[in-house]
């Protein structure tokens, strides 16, 4: 298969380019395109065959279920049987990075629930997607536009890197601007549960619907084994949470504690394994690149930034692409550190540590 490429204005997409990527959807194809979070890998949510087409070119286990993709909240009804009153607090976080879990339609193909009685659902704020479902008039089904385990993706080369060739379309609209993937919050469980942090923070939800837990799994990025094998189990921690996920090629490190030990650990390791022979490289935040420079530098190691953590939606924007360039450059040992629990936080501490396949140092008390 050839994967055609076609450029998209990402706040005004041309009428013809929608009208062209919604006739391969209809036709039972798959479209990447845009979102505010990372590139979806789309196909008609409705149409079971078009769905096994993304779990095929993904390499996705069938285990591991898919967001649908509405244009409004009026295409709920579409696919959701039945809608909880806690909703009418979260409208003004839609369209936007959340995801909601809620009772399956029946209309929804039980493949992209991965036979659960739930539904994932979601409204992209990006009008590329938006425009896209609309022209395609039916809900789109879109995992991250990336192979199974993989960084997921935030510009279409990254989309190109990992699939060409085995998917229809791309959409290019530039990269995505928020750079991490939604929240996850499971609506069907007695309290609102978080079941993967992303680019709307527990605080904005208990802001409006009070109490809300994290799954466990939610809070570290790690833990139990994957909830995917118990196919009716709700109210366990997110499918598709392996430990091993958005993964480099090469081995991260990864550390969580207060910056100055962080850093302190940090230096210690590129000391020791220079010392070694081996090569390192960096994925770190501005204020830890100046302070370490000198030592970096002296150790020849590898550096990456994702830009000053006094703005956590900086280093979200940039994670997924520094890791990717800093991958190319093959440092044989990755490193890098965490940036708190604190809004979006939670979220790269989530991504880091599944990158790190569960490689972590805790300095101080561990995940709260
Ligand atoms: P991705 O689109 O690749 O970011 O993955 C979608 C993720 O959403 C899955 O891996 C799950 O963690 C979560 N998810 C999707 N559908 C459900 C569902 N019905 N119940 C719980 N979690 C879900
Ligand atoms: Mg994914």
């Amino acid at each position: 298969m050839q994967t055609q490429t076609l450029t998209v204005d990402a706040h005004a997409p041309q009428a013809a380019v929608l009208t062209a990527a919604a006739d391969v959807i209809q036709r039972g194809g798959l479209v990447a395109f845009p979102t505010e979070t990372v590139y979806g890998l789309g196909a008609d949510a409705l149409n079971p065959v078009a769905v096994a087409g993304i779990f095929a070119a993904k390499g996705r286990p069938a285990s591991d279920p898919l967001i649908v993709h509405l244009a409004d909240l009026d295409q709920l009804e579409l696919v959701v049987a039945e809608l909880p009153p806690s909703l009418a607090q979260l409208h003004d976080l839609v369209p936007g990075p959340l995801t909601l879990v809620l009772p399956r339609h029946a209309r929804v193909p039980l493949s992209v629930s991965a036979g659960r009685d739930t539904v994932a659902v979601r409204v992209p704020a990006h009008a590329v997607a938006v425009g896209l479902i609309r022209a395609a008039a039916t809900p789109i089904a879109a995992p991250s536009a990336n192979r199974f385990g993989h960084t997921s993706p935030t510009t279409a080369a990254h989309v190109l890197a990992d699939l060409a060739g085995r998917i229809d379309l791309v959409l290019d609209g530039g990269p995505t601007p928020v750079g991490i993937e939604s929240t996850v919050l499971d609506l069907t469980s007695p309290t609102p549960r978080i079941l993967r942090p992303g680019g709307v923070s527990l605080a904005q939800l208990q802001a409006r619907l009070g109490a809300v837990e994290v799954a466990p799994r939610a809070a570290t990025g790690a833990g139990a084994p994957d909830a995917g094998a118990a196919p009716t189990d709700t109210g366990a921690a997110a499918p598709g949470m392996l430990e091993r996920h958005y993964a480099p090629e090469h081995e991260l490190r990864l550390v969580c504690g207060a910056p100055d030990p962080a850093r302190a650990w940090l230096a210690a390791q590129v000391v020791a394994l220079t010392e070694q022979g081996v090569t390192v490289g960096v994925l770190l935040c501005a204020e830890d690149i100046a302070r370490l420079q000198p030592l970096l530098s002296a150790h020849t190691a590898l550096i990456e930034a994702l830009g000053s953590e006094a703005d956590l939606a900086q280093i979200a924007h940039n994670l997924y692409a520094a890791l990717r360039r800093l991958d190319a450059r093959a440092p044989q040992v990755i490193l890098a550190r965490d940036f708190g629990a604190e809004g979006l936080g939670l979220a790269l501490r989530d991504r880091l540590t599944r990158a790190a396949s569960g490689n972590v140092t805790w300095l101080g008390d561990g995940p709260a």
